[in-house]
C-alpha cells in the first residue's frame, strides 16, 4: 500500500469524524469502567438498542465494585433482552476479578486489559486506546469492510491468517499522535457512511482513491466465506402451575453451564429438529416422559417464533394445572425432583432472568388472558 493513499486515509477519516460523529455517551468519557461495559453491550448489539441497557447498567452499577458486587440473577435481568448472555456472565467475572484480585484498579494496558474474562483483540484495542491512549487499532466488522473496500483487499475476513494481514494494515494506518480519535473514526465511518447495503459512494470523502468504487466491487466486498446455515428448532414447553389458596405456582427450570441461556429460566421443555407431524398431542408426548396422567390442559398458546443467529425457534406453550389432589401433589414432588425444576410465585416471575422467547410468551398470557 503506497504511503500517500494511507496517509489520505487516515487523515480524510478523522476530518469526516469530527464533522459527523455521533454524540454517544460513551464518548464523553476516558473512564475504563464506562467504554468496557459500552464495548461489551455493544458487541453483536447496535447503537440505538444498546443505548438504554447502557444507561440502566451505570445508573444501578456505577463502578466496577458495585457490579462485582451485585448477583449474577440480578446482572442477567438486567442484561434481558439483549442475548448472548455469555457475555453478561463474562462481564460480571471480569468486574469481580478486578474488584478482588486488582484492588478494584482497571487494569491499563492492552496486554492486562485482553486478560479480562471476555475481552479479546477488539476489545483490549478499544479500552487501551480510548481510556489510555494506546497505539493500538481496532479491527471490527465495521473496520473489515472499510479497510477491504478502500484498498480493494479480496481476502476471506473469516480466515485467521487474512484476519492477521487486516490487524497489520490497521496498526499501520492509526495516528499514532491521535490513536482514540483514529478508532472512533474508522468505526464510526463504517457506522454511518460505508455501511453494509448501498454505501453513498457519492458523498465520500474518501472516494476519490476507493479501489471498490473504481473497480465496481462494492457489494463483493469484504469476502466473508461461508454462511452459517440457519437451523430450526420445534420447542413445546409445559408450565406446570399449581393453586396454593390464592397464590399461583409454577415450576421453572434454571438453564445449565455451556447453554446458551446459561443462568436463565425457562419451563420443562422438549424439543424437536424437525417440524412435528400434525396433530402432536403434547399430554401424550408428555405421558411418555413423564408418566404422568390425569393432568388438565388449561391453554394452548400460539406459535411464537424467534429468531437467534444461528437458529430459528418456534415455541409453542402449554399450560398444565396440577391438581390439589395427593396423587398429583406428588407428581409435582417428583416432577421438581426429576427434572431438578423450582417451584416459583407466578407473580415473581417478572423478577427472574429469563430468555425473551419466555418474557415475549408471558405478555402474550398478560394481553390475551389477564
Ligand atoms: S467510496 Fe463507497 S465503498 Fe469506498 S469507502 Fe466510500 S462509501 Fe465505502
Amino acid at each position: 500500500m503506497s504511503e500517500n493513499k494511507n496517509k489520505f486515509f487516515s487523515q480524510t477519516i478523522i476530518s469526516w469524524y469530527h464533522q459527523n460523529k455521533r454524540d454517544l455517551p460513551w464518548r464523553d468519557t476516558q473512564n475504563p469502567y464506562k467504554i468496557w461495559l459500552s464495548e461489551i453491550i455493544l458487541q453483536q448489539t447496535r447503537v440505538v438498542q444498546g443505548m438504554p441497557y447502557y444507561e440502566k447498567f451505570i445508573e444501578n452499577f456505577p463502578t466496577v465494585q458495585q457490579l462485582a458486587a451485585a448477583d449474577e440473577q440480578t446482572v442477567l435481568r438486567f442484561w434481558q433482552g439483549l442475548g448472548y448472555y455469555s457475555r453478561a456472565r463474562n462481564l460480571h467475572a471480569a468486574a469481580k476479578y478486578i474488584s478482588n484480585d486488582l484492588n478494584g484498579i482497571f487494569p491499563k494496558t492492552y496486554s492486562e486489559i485482553k486478560k479480562l474474562k471476555g475481552v479479546g483483540d477488539y476489545t483490549a484495542a478499544a479500552i487501551s486506546s480510548f481510556a489510555f491512549d494506546e497505539v493500538q487499532a481496532v479491527v471490527d466488522g465495521n473496520v473489515y469492510r472499510v479497510l477491504s473496500r478502500f484498498f480493494g483487499i479480496e481476502k476471506d475476513i473469516t480466515e485467521t491468517k487474512n484476519q492477521k494481514e487486516f490487524r497489520e494494515l490497521a496498526q499501520n494506518l492509526i495516528d499514532a499522535t491521535q490513536p482514540a480519535i483514529y478508532n472512533q473514526a474508522i468505526m464510526e465511518f463504517g457506522a454511518l457512511q460505508c455501511v453494509p447495503k448501498s454505501p453513498n459512494c457519492q458523498v465520500c470523502p474518501l472516494q476519490k482513491k476507493c479501489t471498490a468504487f473504481e473497480k465496481k466491487l462494492i457489494e463483493k466486498l469484504p469476502i466473508k466465506g461461508k454462511k452459517t446455515k440457519v437451523t430450526d428448532r420445534f420447542m413445546h414447553y409445559f408450565v406446570f402451575k399449581k393453586r396454593e389458596g390464592n397464590k399461583e405456582k409454577v415450576l421453572l427450570r434454571k438453564r445449565g453451564e455451556g447453554d446458551i441461556w446459561q443462568g436463565l429460566y425457562d419451563f420443562f421443555l422438549i424439543e424437536f429438529q424437525h417440524k412435528d407431524k400434525k396433530g402432536f398431542e403434547p399430554l401424550k408426548e408428555l405421558e411418555q416422559y413423564l408418566e404422568i396422567e390425569n393432568t388438565k390442559l388449561t391453554h394452548e398458546s400460539i406459535i411464537f417464533k424467534h429468531q437467534l443467529s444461528h437458529r430459528t425457534l418456534y415455541a409453542k406453550f402449554y399450560t398444565l394445572e396440577i391438581m390439589s389432589n395427593e396423587k398429583q401433589f406428588l407428581y409435582w414432588q417428583t416432577l421438581k425432583a426429576k427434572y431438578d425444576l423450582e417451584e416459583i410465585e407466578w407473580q415473581n416471575l417478572d423478577k427472574i432472568p429469563k430468555p425473551v422467547l419466555i418474557s415475549k410468551y408471558l405478555d402474550y398470557l398478560e394481553q390475551h388472558l389477564f
